[in-house]
């Protein structure tokens, strides 16, 4: 006889928190401090999601805090929060097993939170990665172009020297024979641009 008054006896009923049978409609996990202090805006707004009129924070079973909250509500309406822990303690097996399911469902949508944010950081890995070969690109693109830029720079000017000297050369032969220095710089000048019929200078 004993037995059975336990069984029949509902743990939230004894505690006067309502009438049997008692109903999980829900789950709130309380923002934590590190939230409030890494990002005080999303720790307002999960606040502000907070279900009224179940006391969430607090087990109405053993007072203790918590933070993941069940919501429960009585046969009569009452509505309050406890944690997982007691409503072990009810032996009311419907009870439990929509608080599992209830976890499972929070936790697979945590997961779910989780490898997308996951997902979504390796993608922005993956772009910045993309950007810096990119710019590692262009940047091996721009100095092979300066270096052949300077290249054919110093190819013009080497070449420009080499003309100087063999019309130095061919000035020198030219006055060797008596012409002026000159008439020797304008017959070179004349048979550079090609003004001399059969003549030509060999660079
Ligand atoms: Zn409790």
């Amino acid at each position: 006889m004993a037995m059975t008054e336990m069984v029949r006896e509902h743990v939230f009923e004894v505690a006067g928190l309502g009438l049997a049978p008692f109903q999980c409609i829900g789950t709130f996990e309380l923002p934590s401090q590190a939230l409030q202090q890494a990002n005080p805006e999303a720790y307002n707004n999960a606040l502000r999601q907070m279900p009224r009129g179940f006391g969430c924070g607090t087990c109405a079973l053993c007072g203790i805090a918590i933070m993941n909250n069940f919501l429960i509500r009585s046969s009569d309406r009452k509505t309050f929060s406890v944690g997982c822990e007691c409503v072990k303690k009810t032996n009311d097996a419907t009870l439990i097993r929509k608080v599992d399911a209830e976890r499972r469902r929070v936790e697979s949508e945590e997961r779910a939170k989780r490898d997308a944010q996951e997902a979504a950081e390796r993608a922005e890995r993956d772009r910045v990665a993309a950007v810096e070969a990119e710019r590692q690109r262009a940047e091996r693109q721009r100095i092979a172009e300066q270096e052949a830029a300077a290249k054919a720079q110093a190819e013009r000017e080497a070449n420009k020297e080499h003309m100087r000297r063999i019309n130095r050369e061919a000035l020198a032969g030219i006055m060797a024979v008596g012409i002026s220095e000159e008439q020797g710089k304008a017959l070179i000048k004349a048979i550079a641009s090609g003004a001399v019929p059969h003549v030509s200078i060999s660079y």
